[in-house]
């Protein structure tokens, strides 16, 4: 029998003072939520579903309620969760109308032979499968009414979010980082081993700022933000989306794992291969069916949370 692990993540970015215990809490209750699942013989998948599950459910982050707002006012949400056991996944996109993204993508991974459901399909499927459908403007808050008012205002001004348009220099691509300052990353994941023995990842978020209605980022598109396999590894990641898809960066990482490099190292690892070959920034949370972990930011901070036999740890910083 397995010893169970769980990591999670509540997003990378310059996290600031004001908004570090509010992250840090969130953290904990994911943690002890997934925690619970496994402590009592619970799957990793379940776990993972638990943890993210309240961490969509917590404002602070960007995932479910309270996430960023496309740039014509709407929320729109990305999920994927993946059981390595069984080699089952389940995701949706740009749905409007869920309160809990990773319980729809749930319900993919076990009662669809399909994969990936997007938009009015994915809402369809959820509901004919008992799921309610609520109204966007209950995702919505007036906080984010105000970022989005702001983010457009500075697109106006030529000021626009790094994230979206520009770098930091003009050094070229290898070279130029964004303003990791001026783009908050607070997609949630996390990634677990269950007493069994299987590992599952799940990823959850809202996007970016002022994002196009219709994009999707890397998190919920499998091997890109999240990934499990239990001949390699479980993976989530956090950051710049199109780069990270670009690099189908998830799968890169389990890849190394599979090929023999610690999990530790393959996550700093993945980071740098971010940063070097698109001058993109993110973070990490990896995790090997043999319980090595790692975990890595090139952001100022990532909201993470462990817990293994030795206790619950949170932290902004690795
Ligand atoms: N990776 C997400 C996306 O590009 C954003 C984030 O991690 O906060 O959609």
């Amino acid at each position: 029998m397995r010893t169970p692990i769980l990591l999670v993540h509540g997003g990378a970015w310059a996290i600031p003072e004001d908004a570090a215990a509010a992250h840090e809490n969130g953290v904990r209750n994911a943690l002890d939520a997934g925690h619970r699942v496994l402590t009592r013989g619970g799957s990793a998948i379940d776990a993972v579903e638990a943890a993210v599950t309240v961490l969509e459910d917590d404002p602070t982050f960007d995932a479910g309620r309270g996430s960023f707002l496309t740039s014509d006012g709407r929320v729109q949400l990305d999920a994927l969760l993946m059981d390595g056991g069984r080699m089952k996944a389940g995701g949706v996109a740009c749905v409007e109308r869920i309160r809990n993204p990773i319980q729809a993508a749930r319900l993919v991974l076990e009662q669809s032979p399909h994969v990936y459901f997007v938009g009015a399909g994915a809402e369809e499927f959820a509901q004919s499968h008992g799921m309610p459908l609520i109204e966007n403007a209950e995702l919505v808050l007036d906080r984010e009414r105000e970022r989005l008012k702001i983010a457009r205002e500075r697109e106006a001004a030529g000021l626009a979010d790094a994230t979206f348009s520009g770098l930091e220099d003009d050094k070229g691509p290898e070279t130029a980082i964004p303003r990791v300052i001026d783009s908050s990353h607070d997609t949630v994941g996390a990634v677990a081993l269950d007493t069994d023995g299987n590992i599952a990842a799940a990823t959850s978020t809202g996007g970016t700022l002022n994002k196009t209605p219709g994009r999707v980022g890397d998190s919920s598109l499998i091997g890109c933000g999240c990934y499990a396999d239990n001949l390699s590894a479980a993976v989530s990641l956090t950051g710049w989306g199109e780069p990270i898809m670009k690099l189908v960066l998830g799968k890169w990482a389990t890849d190394r794992v599979a090929a023999g490099t610690a999990p530790a190292f393959a996550a700093r690892e993945a980071i740098s291969y971010l940063h070097n070959r698109l001058g993109g920034h993110g973070g990490i949370i990896l995790l090997g069916p043999d319980g090595r972990f790692g975990m890595a930011h090139n952001t100022p901070a990532m909201a993470w949370g462990l817990a293994t036999e030795h206790g619950l740890e949170t932290g902004l910083k690795i």
